[in-house]
């Protein structure tokens, strides 16, 4: 999401001259679209910040500094505090105002109070006052963001403290936006959300669609594939797993992230399912579309947890066969409640349990690609690749797949022979 934000700030700057520049260095303004989620994600920030202050020798420009995201959202005037340099601050919900924004950084007059800090939970839906999409090079596969926001409240999570809570985009400006990123080039979109399939918002008639009935009228339109993510278990109703089975263009990958296998636990995290109700979502996809490809988010070292509920967790990547998973050490987030909860888990145990834990991610990710080996796989060419005439795409199972091929080939649909796989990526011949 935060790729998708700061692609839509290049668009509300470009017509007022601004460029995208390589170095740093060589830039009037530099945003840092930050993430909170974890503590790492926010203390590279403000390491980040104290390295652009000391390598800055361009005074001649004037560059101006702007932290933009979720820690902007969360730390607001701490940042300026901690970080004098920074001339703006403003959240995921204000952004749509930065044209206005540097306007006023740029003629303030310079002193104490010089740093310009908007993080409002504004009215006004920043969507409406954003421009047309851009035309990007590379857009074979793009992102769209329909719905923002959480209201679930994972005892662990900062996302409703910075995101603000769970709003659906009309389908009107989804199917516009869709249609921009189509005439663009784009022959893959992925659609975006905290919680994306919680999307229910507003119909072509004003009514009600729920997201099912959005994925279908996408589908209608001249697009090759059709991807959403992150997927929360407590919404993945029925109709939408038929989405699956009844629209082809949807891909077979799903990411549903089950944070941890043990029901105490998940109990303890507020996350509304249990381990059973999640398996059972998995069953009914399968029996619906049994190559679906299955990936997931874990947090290894929550408060309470114990070795039989991390082995629980354990348990359950074994049973799911995971194609990917994004793993993680339990991150103290400030003003949650799981921070001020009993039994935090020392870092060592933490670390140990991640450990374990990616190795067997690995080897499940790695049965998976391997299950490819001699198959032919449907590829949309995304992008040039790292050697001379090679391109690469991804398979329907968003798997890296690296061919020889020509350019010409980007944003073309190939079928290829899979014949080796190293690490994360396949390669193959086109047919
Ligand atoms: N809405 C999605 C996930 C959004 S956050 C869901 O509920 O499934 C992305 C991922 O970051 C989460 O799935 C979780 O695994 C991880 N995460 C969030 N807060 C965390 C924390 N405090 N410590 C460690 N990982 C965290
Ligand atoms: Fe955070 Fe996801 Fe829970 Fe919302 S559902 S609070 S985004 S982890």
């Amino acid at each position: 999401m935060n790729v998708y934000d700061g692609d839509r700030m290049h668009e509300l700057l470009s017509p007022l001259n601004y460029k995208r520049v390589d170095d740093p260095n060589d830039a009037e303004l530099i945003i840092l679209n930050t993430c909170h989620i974890r503590e790492k994600a926010t203390e590279k920030i403000y390491s980040e910040l104290g390295r652009l202050k000391k390598g800055f020798n361009n005074p001649k420009k004037n560059t101006k500094i702007a932290v933009a995201g979720c820690v902007a959202q969360a730390e607001g005037e701490e940042l300026v505090r901690r970080a004098p340099s920074v001339d703006l601050v403003f959240g995921p919900l204000t952004y749509h105002q930065l044209p206005e924004m540097i306007q006023e950084i740029t003629y303030r007059k310079k002193g104490k109070n010089k740093a310009l800090v908007n993080i409002e939970f504004p009215a006004r839906d920043k969507f409406l006052s954003l421009p047309e999409r851009a035309n990007k090079k590379e857009a074979v596969s793009a992102f769209l963001s329909v719905q923002e926001g959480c209201d679930k409240f994972c005892t662990f999570c900062v996302v409703p403290y910075t995101r603000g809570v769970e709003s659906s985009r009309p389908a009107v400006q989804i199917i516009s936006e869709a249609k921009e990123l189509i005439n663009n080039g784009a022959k893959e979109i992925i659609l975006l959300g905290q919680n994306v399939n919680a999307w229910n918002g507003e119909g072509l008639s004003g009514n009600r669609w729920d997201f099912s009935e959005l994925i279908k009228r996408l589908s209608e339109l001249n697009i090759d594939r059709l991807r959403f993510t992150t997927s929360h278990p407590k919404d993945m109703n029925n109709k939408l797993i038929r989405c699956f089975f009844n629209i082809p263009k949807l891909q077979p990958y799903l990411h549903l992230p089950i944070q941890s296998g043990s029901n105490k636990i998940l109990k303890a995290m507020n996350r509304g399912y249990s381990k059973q109700q999640y398996i059972e979502i998995i069953e009914k996809i399968r029996d619906i579309r049994p190559d679906t490809a299955i990936s997931g988010d874990f947090i290894v070292g929550f408060p309470g947890e114990t070795e039989d509920d991390f082995n629980d967790t354990m348990d359950i990547i074994k049973k799911v066969r995971y194609a990917h998973a994004y793993s993680f050490k339990y991150s103290t987030r400030p003003g949650t409640p799981a921070a001020s909860m009993d039994l935090q888990i020392d870092e060592e145990t933490k670390k140990e349990r991640l450990f374990k834990l990616q190795e067997l991610i690995t080897s499940s990710m790695k049965t998976f690609n391997e299950s490819f080996l001699g198959r032919t796989l449907e590829i949309l060419v995304e992008k040039q690749g790292f050697e001379e005439n090679q391109i690469s795409g991804r398979s329907p199972y968003l798997q890296s797949v690296h061919m020889e091929g020509h350019n010409s080939l980007i944003g073309e649909l190939l079928n290829v022979d899979i014949l080796k796989i190293r690490e994360n990526s396949l390669f193959g011949t086109i047919v």
